[in-house]
This record gives C-alpha cells, structure tokens and sequence, in this order.
C-alpha cells in the first residue's frame, strides 16, 4: 500500500497535525514537532503528547508512517566547534520529541561544510552526530535527505549518504529519504523510465532499497543538475509527471510514507486524490 501525505501545519500543537493530514484525504503526515525557525522550544505538554496520539489512532495514522522532519537551523557537518554542539543539542532533542509522541522515524537534512573544510569530513562528522544521538536514544530511525547541493549542502550524490551510512553503528537505526525534486537538480533524471530505472538501479547498488525509509514527491522548478532546490507542484514543474506514474506504480516503494512538500497547500487534497488514480 502507498501511504500519501503532505508536510502539514502543526501551528497551535502537534496534536493539529493529524486533523490537517485528514482534512486533505492524506494516508500520512509529515510535521515539525517543534518551530523549524528557533533552536529552542518548550517541551511538548503530556496533553498534546496524548491527543496527538488519540487522534493518530482515532484518524488511522500509523505512528510508524509518519515522518517528522528536524529544524532547518540544524547542522550535523558543523566545522566549527560551538556550530556543532548546538546543532547535536537540538538534533537530540529533535530525536527526543519523537520518542514521546511514539514516532520511529526522523528526517533531516545532512548538513553543510560551509566551504571551511572538506566535503569528506563533513560527511565523518555527520556520521559521529549521528552515532552520538543514537547512542542515547531508542526507536528513532535517523532518516537522511539527500540534498539538491545548493551551496556548500552535502548529501547530494548517493554516495554521500552511503559513506555516512557506512560510519554508522547501529544500522538498523539508519536510513534515508529521497526527494525527487531534490534528487532531479542533483542530476538524477527521474523524468522517463529508461533514466527511471538506471538511477534506482544505481541507488540499490550504492546505498540499497532496505535502506530507503521514505519519500519526498515535488515536482521542481529548476532544471536537471542545476542544484536549486526550489519546489513545484506536481506535474506543473520540469521534472513532470511521469516521475510520479513510475513511483505510484513500483511496489519498491510501498509501506513507507511519500510526502508532499509542494509549494501550494491549497491543491494537497487534489494532488493526493491524482497520485492514488495513477495507481493501475
Ligand atoms: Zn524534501
Ligand atoms: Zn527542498
């Protein structure tokens, strides 16, 4: 089965989050547990705890399904000392909310090395972030994005995410998350299936499809390889709607959350009801 949602509002507490994902037909959600734009947030309240899973249950939202994402400010590849600690401190407690609202997986973006060193320790020291976090925690999955490269931003090549996943202790607690828009300005043409099939082919062989714990559906707005990550709803961008058919109908990625981030919220219902009719 195909769980399809979209990134939705969690504006007033996580415990909207599931009312949003209903109101647009989505099968799954993606959130922000705590304000994207600030390092520092209250704890969540034992009430929005609660509600947020009574309503998952009551909604038919699978904890499992749901993929929340980290704060944008976060930078696990940090060069700079303070930079580093900060970004660790929130990421833990990015990985805590998780724990409390029941949740296995976390997304979140690699990091950047800021052009103040190489791009191959950045991917170490996003490597050790993560083994210090899952070391003192438990049942979260770290689930990395790979990134459009834009600036210094690694995680753009599937070797990348390879090479962090290889450092990484505790495999079972590892995976990632390909955006296609992202994917498609980092220069993996999903747009036909000849090209389709030759970049999965490539992803199995580098990183491994039991590695792949969900996806991100944008269409985009920049062209292959340009390295801008600038997203567009779906089949109106140059990646096209043809990606979307070839996914809607690869059993590969079934059972894992497939979420929308397209820039206009108001066609998510609509977008949502278009992916399941590709389905053949
Ligand atoms: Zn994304
Ligand atoms: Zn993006």
């Amino acid at each position: 089965m195909k769980y399809i949602g979209a990134h939705v509002s969690a504006s007033g507490g996580v415990e909207n989050a599931p009312l949003n994902a209903d109101a647009i037909g989505a099968k799954t959600f993606a959130l922000f547990t705590k304000n994207q734009r600030q390092w520092k947030s209250q704890p969540l309240s034992s009430r929005s705890i609660e509600l947020f899973k009574k309503r998952c249950d009551e909604l038919g939202f699978r904890l499992d399904m749901i993929l929340p994402h980290d704060s944008y400010l976060i930078n696990l590849g940090h060069p700079a000392e303070d930079g580093l600690q900060k970004s660790r401190d929130a990421f833990l407690d990015e990985m805590q909310r998780c724990e409390q609202l029941g949740l296995t997986l976390l997304n979140f973006h690699p990091g950047s090395h800021l052009k103040e060193f190489s791009l191959d320790d950045c991917l170490i020291r996003i490597a050790e972030s993560i083994n210090l976090t899952l070391d003192k925690t438990a049942g979260v999955t770290a689930v990395i994005e790979n990134t459009a490269g834009q600036g210094s931003n690694v995680g753009f090549a599937f070797e990348h995410l390879a090479q962090i996943i290889d450092r990484v202790e505790d495999k079972s607690r590892v995976g990632v998350c390909i955006d296609t828009c992202h994917a498609f300005a980092a220069g993996y043409d999903l747009s036909v299936k000849e090209s389709f099939d030759k970049v999965w082919a490539d992803f199995d062989k580098i990183i491994g499809f039991s590695y792949l714990r969900g996806m991100h559906l944008n269409d985009t707005k920049k062209g292959l390889d340009s390295r801008v990550d600038r997203h567009e709803s779906l089949g109106k961008g140059v990646l096209g709607a043809e990606a979307f058919r070839l996914i809607m109908n690869d059993a590969r990625f079934e059972d894992m959350p497939l979420i929308l981030e397209t820039p206009n919220e108001e066609l998510w219902a609509e977008e949502i009801k278009w992916l399941y009719r590709l389905e053949q």
